[in-house]
């Protein structure tokens, strides 16, 4: 029994379990261990912080645990160890399978079980990862927005007032400055410090923790005038402005003159609605730096170096401009353990879980076949 709690594989459900029930519909399978977390849970615990009220899931396949660290603001919250959460829902889905997408397959070392992992290779390719970041055929892959926004992992989220959030500082002049800061067990806040690749679904399971400058905000700007937000990103300003008179996007790398780089008017640009909150992502990951609106990515891409180990604060600034900002999150890259070069037959796929140190996969058992990966979704709740 422990060893197949362990499994960070997936359990067939029978058709009626877990409240969902079915009729012509396809199978629904339930996460049973934490391999994929945070984007999928297995069996878990939810965690109500006492000190701030922040929810938040850790892994209970390792068994209770009395206390959990809160990873908002690190205080030691009491887990209910008697009201444990069942596993995400899954189905497969036809489609091509595409990089990061979801797969379910046979797990290599107990065929009778069956895991889920996220694709990160595919047939042919030869493929590393060297210092976290993935690289295919010889280059740094580098993930758009599109990518991105389905591995990244959360760090931080401002619930209302930014104003009143100690890790967050307002300047005279209107920036709006986020400083990271860790916690550890039972120790709330310690001085500004860049976030880490941990994740507190794990609770504690050992592992060398990196220091990270692969980050990710996003935040809804409202629409309260024209837009005009300034990224700060070390020493260079970037600048994403709503322009009145179009409607539409500019962004603007904002160095001795501002430089327009891209006027987003093409059919797949992503006009920021004028009448409705929009959603603002920037980032700097995979030596890229993103910035747009809305979920369909797009925006302008520039390639850009963060100086290696710069990770000594968050590189990140915000300028709301005459609009306001509201839900600011932060996200962090994953990051991948290193592997070396590896070459993919042209019939296989080589798979990840997103949730580095818990997850057995293309790292231990080697690429599977691509015969038996089924394409997976988290499962839509019947009507
Ligand atoms: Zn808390």
């Amino acid at each position: 029994m422990k060893r197949l709690l362990v499994l960070t594989g997936i359990l067939m459900l029978a058709s009626l379990a877990g409240g969902y029930a079915f009729f012509a519909r396809a199978p629904v399978y339930r996460v049973a261990g934490p391999s994929m977390a945070p984007a999928l849970l297995g069996p878990h615990y939810n965690v109500t912080c006492p000190t701030c009220g922040h929810d938040f899931p850790i892994d209970a396949t390792r068994g209770p645990v009395p206390t959990a660290t809160c990873d908002d603001c690190g205080a030691i919250a009491p887990v209910k160890t008697d009201d444990i959460r069942a596993g995400d829902a899954l189905e497969t889905i036809t489609g091509e399978i595409e990089r990061f997408d979801l797969v379910m397959f046979p797990d290599p070392d107990d065929p009778l079980q069956r895991v889920v992992k996220r694709v990160v290779g595919l047939p042919g390719e030869t493929i590393a990862c060297r210092d976290g970041d993935l690289w295919i055929d010889g280059e740094r892959y580098q993930k758009r927005w599109k990518e991105l926004s389905r591995v990244m992992i959360p760090v931080y989220q401002v619930a209302d007032n930014l104003a009143s959030d100690p890790r967050i500082s307002i300047t005279a002049d209107g920036w709006i400055q986020y400083h990271h800061q860790v916690h550890s067990q039972g120790i709330q806040i310690t001085g500004a410090a860049p976030p880490l690749d941990d994740y507190p679904y794990n609770q504690g399971l050992p592992g060398k923790l990196h220091p990270l400058n692969e980050l990710i905000c996003t935040f809804v700007r409202t629409p309260d005038g024209p837009m005009e937000v300034v990224f700060g990103f070390e020493q260079n300003d970037f600048l994403l402005r709503d322009d009145p008179p179009g409607g539409r996007t500019i962004c603007y790398l904002k160095g001795d003159e501002i430089q327009p780089l891209r006027v987003s008017q093409s059919a797949d640009s992503n006009d920021l609605p004028r009448q409705e909150s929009a959603v603002v992502h920037a980032c700097v990951c995979d030596q890229l730096l993103q910035l747009g609106t809305g979920d369909r990515g797009g925006g302008v891409t520039v390639p850009y170096q963060l100086q290696p180990g710069n990770c000594t604060a968050l590189p990140l600034r915000i300028h709301p401009g005459k609009g306001k900002i509201e839900s600011l999150k932060i996200f962090r890259d994953i990051r991948y353990a290193d592997f070396p070069e590896t070459k993919i037959p042209t019939d296989a796929y080589f798979v990840l879980g997103d949730n580095v140190p818990a997850s057995r996969d293309s790292r231990h058992f080697g690429v599977i076949a691509a015969k038996n990966a089924r394409r997976m979704d988290p499962a839509s709740k019947p009507d």
